[in-house]
């Protein structure tokens, strides 16, 4: 879809709108161009094929080129939206051609000038700002990637808020930076694209990948734009940016540039988030997790939807982006978490911030519309509104005294960023709007009618005239009415402006003397006659006249509160910021009530001792099928001196041993995200890594996984963990033959703790692994128990320490209704084998795990290596490359 398109013809000997075509075609190849023709968008050639199988819309002709008829498809432009949206979601780009001018200016030009038009703008995914084409509660960001001299950046920046950022790390992390943002749009240089396995990376993460030209990530060319793009002379003020940075930002840049055909949405300047300041979560972990999105690919299911209680679409695209990017710091936690507690603690006020949040609409997207130039009267209502509703919530914190003790700093600043009486210039712009805009507002600003009477007496004088005159018009009618005896009405449309119209058998008699002298045809149709009269040709040019001149001083009037808005857009910004950290905090708060969640105690130890959890989604659907969800403890200690640093988990199948691991994790997601955990309580040492690989035995019904899929996601883990880091691994080894399964997953527990020695729990089938307890220092078992009573197994999703005595698969066989006979039969065989194999034979004899012999540090590369990557081959000559080799040489010794 990204290759020019081969089948366009020739642009020679083409008609000037087609000409027209051609050339905005050639501006922008690689998207669809939606062609403006009057009321319709029209598509040609292969354009018009494509939209019309995506669109299932008819595709014909009009006139030809070249000899031949041009395909042709249109669409609405009332209705494009909708069309867009879904060219935009089957993998589109759209370049929309407007009309610059009105067909009458043309006109002037002589008669065959064609009206001028242009691209105003690309529609892609990551730069979409209307609500139709937006899910309101998730974000809608644009990234970019780039990599110079080993070093990677991510950039990106969410167009409705405009919040920018950038953050520098390894190549290796790109796909875990990535789909932390889960961008709906990333922009490429199309030698990082061409490279298979960074393709595959970025692939992974999600969204459309838009490959740029190389030439646009060049230092020197991304820095000028990056100038231009925030109107300054240096970029010093950004903090030392790395060459990958700019790079990543300047596509962004670039992009922005040719999407928006010239405005420019309003940015904030680049926040750096550095690669420790948040949890790294692999695309794989995000996944299986179920983090913000279920296996199934929606939202229903996953921890998001499961504590997602704000009120407001900005509060929930602010609660995702908390979920998907856990903090580090535990001060920065323990913010966000003092924020939970204090609305935890207040429900009356609680309440009462919900219900003013409410009334609130999405501030920060309707900015984002008018600065682009793509807002409407209702933008600026919802400005109005948003900022009203901004200073009553603070004034709920000051009523009837202020609170003592004060709110805690999160609450305290988003506040005072709401707070209108200690911000004049924002206070001025909601008096300016709330005096000037109408209640009832129309979608666009040309349909006039949204500034309130009493705002600008020229235009109230307009208006007057123009609704006088309408009511003598009114009057007219029943005039003429009864002076030609005649059954006549007086109408309107656009074409005739006001006419009187009669029956072609009526109107007779307005044709022939004496008169046909004050009834002056204007139109015949089948069964209608249309006249005018001077008087009402008079009358029309003056409401026309009046009705004009009131739209354009409507539309002047719109244009100075567009920029007033744009002059104070950071504020805004701010505001709405504000609401959304506000939305987010009570509604976390709303949540831990529901479901009787507690702050967890978040610090700098290794630690990790949940008490009485449960698994927030779970929970959920077994409570609705009228069942108790068992709460569990767990304890890893990851200095293993409270607690084993590894646990073994086994059990039954649908012991419950998945829902385990998974709460465990989630516990760490949720607590460093800053929410409170489905706990009684939980004491958490900092987790730098998360980590969650599922078996392949477990994930073949998605097609995704295979074997070698999970012994790579496996690979990754022993690479990446760290002592901080968390792990869960669920019958892992399980997509192979028993004694290879059983080998790797002893092999991945073993180097987990002697190598990594990160907290890890490891649930596996296989019961020899119960051995390791004794043969490793900080190995526990722990089992989710089943009783077998009757004959029948019960699973009380118990977890206990030690490991289970037998794997139930003949029961569980059993539960499901395979056949009593086949049942039965099984028994009989596994009686047999068990007779005659014995128990995990001779694994007790073996040699104790090599890597626990102690091994140079693995995590990071070594010096040669990053003395390697560092060095500009380019930019060196034969002798400094030679001079280089000997330095290399030398530091190996
Ligand atoms: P396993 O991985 O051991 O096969 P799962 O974790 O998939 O088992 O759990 C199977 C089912 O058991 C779950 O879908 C859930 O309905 C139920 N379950 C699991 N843990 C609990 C629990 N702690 N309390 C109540 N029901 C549970
Ligand atoms: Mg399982």
């Amino acid at each position: 879809m990204n290759a020019q398109s081969p089948t366009l013809p020739d642009a020679a000997g083409a008609t000037p709108v087609m000409a027209q075509f051609f050339e905005a075609k050639a501006r922008q190849p690689d998207a669809l161009v939606f062609f403006r023709m009057g009321d319709f968008y029209e598509l040609f050639f292969e354009d018009a094929q494509k939209a019309a199988a995506a669109l299932g819309i008819s595709l014909t002709a009009r006139g030809t080129h070249a000899g031949e008829p041009i395909p042709m498809a249109g669409v609405p432009a009332h209705a494009a939206e909708a069309y867009l949206a879904k060219l935009i979601r089957s993998g589109f780009k759209v370049a929309v051609c407007e009309q610059m001018e009105d067909p009458a200016e043309a006109k002037k030009r002589g008669s065959k000038s064609v009206v001028r038009r242009e691209i105003v703008r690309v529609v892609t995914p990551g730069t979409l700002t209307e609500d139709g084409l937006l899910d309101a509660r998730g974000a809608n960001r644009l990234a970019a990637v780039a990599v110079r001299a080993g070093q990677a950046a991510v950039a990106s920046v969410e167009i409705s808020t405009g919040e920018v950022e950038c953050l520098s790390l390894s190549p290796a992390g790109l796909g875990a930076a990535l789909a932390a943002l889960s961008p709906s749009e990333t922009l490429v240089p199309d030698r990082l694209f061409a490279d298979e396995e960074s393709a595959a990376q970025l692939k992974a993460a999600g969204g459309f990948l838009q490959p740029l030209p190389q030439a646009l990530a060049e230092p020197s060319a991304s820095e000028a734009r990056l100038k231009r793009l925030y109107g300054v002379e240096t970029l010093d003020g950004f903090g030392a940016l790395t060459g990958a940075e700019i790079s990543a930002l300047g596509l962004i840049a670039a992009h922005l540039e040719t999407t928006q055909a010239g405005r420019m949405p309003a940015l904030s300047a680049p926040r750096r988030v550095g690669e420790s300041e948040v949890m790294a979560i692999d695309p794989a972990t995000r996944a299986s997790l179920e983090i913000e999105r279920s296996l199934s690919g929606g939202r229903d299911g996953s921890l998001l939807a499961a504590i997602d209680r704000t009120v407001t679409a900005p509060g929930a695209r602010l609660l995702a982006s908390r979920l998907a990017r856990p903090l580090v710091e535990p001060a920065a936690i323990d913010a966000r978490l003092d924020a939970v507690a204090f609305f935890c603690e207040r429900r009356a006020l609680r309440q009462d911030v919900r219900e003013g949040l409410k009334t609130m609409g999405d501030m920060a997207r309707a900015l984002s519309r008018l600065a682009l130039g793509r807002g409407g009267p209702r933008d600026l209502g919802c400005l109005r509104d948003g900022l009203a509703a901004g200073s009553k919530i603070t004034g709920l914190f000051a009523a009837p005294a202020p609170l003592d003790p004060p709110p805690p700093t999160e609450i305290a600043e988003a506040l005072a960023s709401l707070d209108l009486a200690a911000q004049p210039d924002l206070a001025a712009f909601r008096d300016l709007l709330a005096a000037g805009l109408s209640d009832e507002l129309p979608a666009q600003a040309r349909d006039g009618g949204f500034v309130a009477k009493g705002v600008r007496p020229e235009l109230d004088q307009a208006r007057a005239l123009r609704d006088d005159s309408r009511k003598v018009i009114a009057g007219l009618e029943a005039q003429l009415a009864a002076e030609s005896g005649v059954a006549l009405r007086v109408k309107h449309n656009a074409v005739l402006g006001y006419f009187v119209e009669a029956t072609a058998k009526a109107a007779e008699p307005l044709m022939k003397p004496p008169l046909n002298a004050t009834f002056i045809h204007r139109q015949t149709l089948a069964n209608q006659v249309r006249f005018t009269t001077v008087e009402l040709a008079e009358l029309d040019a003056k409401i026309a006249q009046a009705a004009e001149r009131a739209l354009a001083m409507e539309l002047s009037t719109f244009e100075a509160w567009r920029e007033a808005a744009c002059a104070i857009a950071p504020a805004i910004q701010a505001a709405a910021a504000a609401a959304a950290g506000l939305d987010v905090a009570a509604g976390l708060a709303e949540w831990a009530d529901d479901a009787g969640a507690v702050r967890p105690v978040v610090d700098r130890s290794c630690a990790f001792e949940a008490v009485a959890a449960r698994h927030p989604v779970v929970e959920a659907a077994v409570r609705r099928a009228g069942e108790a969800f068992t709460p569990n403890d767990c304890r890893l200690d990851g200095a293993g001196a409270a607690a084993a640093r590894l646990s073994i988990v086994t059990g039954p199948n649908m012991a419950g041993k998945s829902t385990f691991l998974r709460q465990n994790a989630l516990l760490c997601v949720l607590a460093q995200a800053g929410a409170f955990v489905p706990a009684q309580s939980l004491r958490l040492g900092v987790v730098d890594r998360l980590f969650s690989r599922v078996g392949a035995g477990d994930d073949l019904a998605r097609g995704r996984s295979t074997f070698m899929a999970e012994m790579v996601e496996t690979a990754a883990i022993l690479t990446q963990a760290t002592p901080r880091s968390f792990v869960i691994l669920d019958e892992i080894g399980r997509g192979t033959a028993t004694y290879d399964g059983l080998a790797i997953a002893w092999a991945c527990a073993e180097a987990l703790h002697e190598t990594n020695r990160c907290r890890a729990l490891f649930a596996t089938h296989y019961h020899e692994l119960a051995v390791l307890e004794d043969r490793l220092a900080h190995v526990g078992n722990l089992s989710l128990r089943a009783r077998e009573w009757n004959g029948d197994l019960i699973f009380l999703h118990e977890a206990a320490a030690g490991p289970a005595d037998r794997s139930y698969g003949v029961q569980v066989a059993k539960l499901a209704g395979v056949p009593p006979a086949v049942v039965a039969r099984a028994k009989q065989v596994l009686e047999r084998l068990e007779r005659e194999t014995g128990a995990p034979a001779h694994l007790e004899d073996l040699p104790l795990f090599a890597a626990s012999a102690p091994e140079p540090e693995r995590h990071g590369p070594s010096a040669v290596e990053e003395a390697l990557r560092a060095l500009d081959l380019d930019g060196m000559s034969p002798r400094e490359a030679m001079e280089a080799l000997y330095r290399l040489k030398s530091q190996l010794s």
